[in-house]
């Protein structure tokens, strides 16, 4: 698996860490939670890069709009934070509690959970539905990228030798707005056969923005454009969430292996849409907002 590595680099800096990936010195990678290791497929591996420690990696800062969550946040940090709350707030908070083990989420990274992108990594969707952006830094110089570029073209080729995830911004969505997450897995720590991450913003009692964000069920994840499309403008009743939930269905090329076939999957699927649907307008008709 590993048999060439033969350095490990522990970084004080985000800096620094780019200089070891940037030097030149053999194949290096970057490793955060560490917990896709044994997966690495790839044996040419010379030098890996901690990063898991760096201080300047690792917060939940929000400011008036937004929450800035460091790269290397634990996912168990997010599902127990404070300071995560409404819409937003509780989307990542459902979709890192249903990540695996308490074990797994205190190493596995709010960064790593998008960088190292398997069909059943949970994050990654609710910031697709929450419109996320993400902060990659190459030592100092940083570009600030929609999340969707980084998914659709995959962080390995996204991002330059030197280059790291070093933040997501998710914007903080306020009353109007709704969120609803829901899982489909064996057991808690099974890996997802249906990963889905739903936002409604809501203007006039219709729906201004829908998100439906799936992954598990699909290869990778991807959003629901044409359901997604079907929603805005209207005002959703349960005709629409079903017309909405099939057509979510119809868009997706499903799935199979030893877990599930292709069928099971649509069948839960739609019902797991329509039933996100409604949890995330109710959320966003909540007086006072969701919290
Ligand atoms: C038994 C088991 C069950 C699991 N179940 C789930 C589950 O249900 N849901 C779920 O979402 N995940 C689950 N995972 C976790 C998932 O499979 C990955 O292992 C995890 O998301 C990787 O995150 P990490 O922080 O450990 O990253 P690492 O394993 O350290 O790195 C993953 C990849 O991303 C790169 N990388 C990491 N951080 C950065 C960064 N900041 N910038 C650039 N590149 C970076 C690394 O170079 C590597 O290629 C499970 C893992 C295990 C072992």
């Amino acid at each position: 698996m590993l048999k060439k590595l033969t350095r490990f680099y522990h970084p004080k800096t985000i800096e620094e860490a780019c200089q070891f990936l940037g030097n030149g010195e053999g194949r290096t990678a970057v490793i955060a939670g560490g917990t896709s290791a044994a997966l690495r497929a790839d044996s040419s591996l010379e030098a890996l890069v901690d990063i898991s420690h760096i201080s300047e990696l690792n917060y939940i800062n929000k400011d008036a709009a937004f929450y800035r969550i460091g790269a290397c946040t634990r996912v168990q940090d997010i599902y127990k934070s404070p300071d995560l709350k409404g819409p937003a707030g509780k989307l990542l908070q459902a979709a890192a509690g249903k990540i695996g083990s308490t074990l797994l989420r205190n190493a596995i990274t709010a960064g790593g959970n998008l960088a190292g992108l398997f069909p059943w990594s949970d994050l990654p969707v609710a910031y697709m539905a929450l419109d996320a952006e993400v902060v990659c830094r190459r030592g100092r110089p940083k570009r600030t990228v929609p999340v969707m570029s980084l998914i659709e073209t995959r962080a390995p080729q996204f991002l330059a030798a030197n280059e790291i995830i070093a933040e997501i911004i998710v914007p903080a969505y306020g009353p109007g707005t709704g969120t609803a997450f829901a899982k489909l897995a064996k057991t808690a720590n099974d890996y997802a056969l249906i990963s889905l991450a739903v936002r409604l913003t809501l203007k006039d009692g219709a729906v201004n923005q829908a998100r439906i964000a799936v992954n598990a069920i699909t290869a990778q994840p991807v959003r629901c454009l044409d359901a997604e499309k079907l929603l805005e403008g209207k005002v959703l009743t349960e005709e629409l969430t079903a017309e909405a939930a099939n057509k979510a269905a119809d868009s997706l090329n499903i799935r199979k292996d030893i877990r599930a076939g292709e069928e099971y999957r649509r069948e839960v699927f739609v019902v797991m849409v329509r039933r996100a649907l409604n949890e995330a307008f109710e959320n966003a008709n909540r007086k006072g907002g969701q919290q």
